[in-house]
């Protein structure tokens, strides 16, 4: 069948939206009628060339959720019409990681390709081989079932959406990779969709203190709607010395969204003796970072984070549970919704500084 998509061909290029061909679902994957599809920096850093594992053509998006339109072979407990909010990652459910209860570092089925896990594609253009992950930004998207998580008739798809990576990578930071206690005090670099998850994740754990630091004003006012406390404008005043002094001698976990080297190093620098600095941002391709020997010793951490260590099944249908409840703001984080034809627009919302997210959607 067909499905309209977005495609990047050649990165620092716009993406083109075109008619592609899908296949039917093979055995054990499900052919979902796409809904709602957050764009995420991380759609962007293809484009811009941060991210250099890219092989064009390329369907773009990795945020997303819908209804099941079909499945394949052995596919027994999903349905066409059932709602599914699709996971970053692809779990198998037998390594280690995965039995240990961290299914998005999932041993076997973890890859940087732009393929499905099995290294195949569903997607061509008149033969054409086009590459795609679990690609969002498409009318219709095809999914292994172990990334399908199965929500309940009456979610807001195309609001919960977000849940499948600004969400689950920003909350589950806090909440589960850093397991923030209640009273601790923590600093957010970077306040974009991710950035404000993990405001939330701190509101959600009873963080004392949550300061969000970012250098747009509208920003730092959307970390205030979702429960941060004090605000730094970083290119107002430095950042360091402004949570040094609120927190009374730094803060007990720095949280880095932005993703740059030199954040990640303002993030530890703002840290107190025992303190935890946590990487939340993607960082280009090879980038390192640097910090003080000295001030490391002195009983300090630094924590990875993928995807919030969530564990989809478990973790997302919390998180709707909790917007049902008031106690996550999911619309509150959509800043505009779009059709899958304006994804440039959107791109050009979000590098502007304007959007909190922007959500796809198809008529
Ligand atoms: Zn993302
Ligand atoms: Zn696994």
């Amino acid at each position: 069948m067909d499905t309209q998509a977005a495609v990047l061909r050649v990165q620092n290029r716009p993406v083109s939206v075109e008619t592609l061909q899908i296949d039917p679902p093979k055995r054990g994957e499900v052919l979902i009628k796409m809904v709602g599809a957050g764009v995420c920096h991380s759609d962007y850093h293809y484009v811009d060339g941060h991210l250099t594992n890219f092989v064009g053509p390329m369907i773009l998006g990795h945020e997303g959720a819908g209804t099941v339109e079909d499945v394949g072979e052995g596919v027994d407990w999903l349905n066409p019409g059932d709602k599914v909010i699709l996971s970053l990652d692809s779990m198998c459910g037998r390594c280690r990681n995965c039995t240990d209860g961290h299914p998005s570092l999932c041993e076997v089925n973890f890859t940087y390709a732009s393929t499905m896990p099995d290294g195949t594609t569903r997607f061509h253009k008149n033969g054409e081989r086009i590459n795609h992950r679990t690609p969002t930004f498409t009318e219709y998207s095809m999914a292994p079932e172990n990334k399908c998580v199965l929500v309940p008739d009456d979610t807001n798809l195309e609001a919960a959406c977000l849940i499948s990576c600004g969400i689950i990578t920003g909350v589950g930071a806090v909440v589960n990779r850093a397991k923030v206690p209640t009273g601790a005090t923590m600093a957010v670099f970077g306040c974009g969709g991710v950035g404000l998850s993990v405001v939330q994740g701190g509101r959600l754990a009873n963080a004392a203190q949550i300061i969000a630091v970012d250098t747009v004003d509208f920003k730092l006012e959307k970390a205030e709607e979702m429960g941060a406390t004090h605000f730094v404008n970083a290119a107002k005043e430095d950042p360091v010395a402004r949570i040094h002094e609120i927190t009374g001698g730094g803060a007990d976990y720095a949280f880095e969204v932005v993703g740059l080297p030199s954040i990640a190093k303002q993030a530890f620098n703002s840290t107190r003796p025992l303190g935890t600095t946590v990487l939340v941002g993607v960082f280009p391709t090879g980038a390192e970072m640097a910090v003080d020997g000295w001030e490391l010793l002195r009983g300090r951490t630094i924590l990875g984070n993928w995807h919030g260590d969530g564990r989809p099944r478990v973790d997302f249908l919390w998180l709707l549970e909790m917007e049902k409840q008031g106690k996550l703001k999911l619309d509150e984080m959509i800043t505009r919704y779009r059709p899958l034809s304006e994804i440039n627009e959107a791109f050009a919302d979000m590098n502007a500084g304007e959007a909190a997210r922007s959500v796809l959607t198809f008529g």
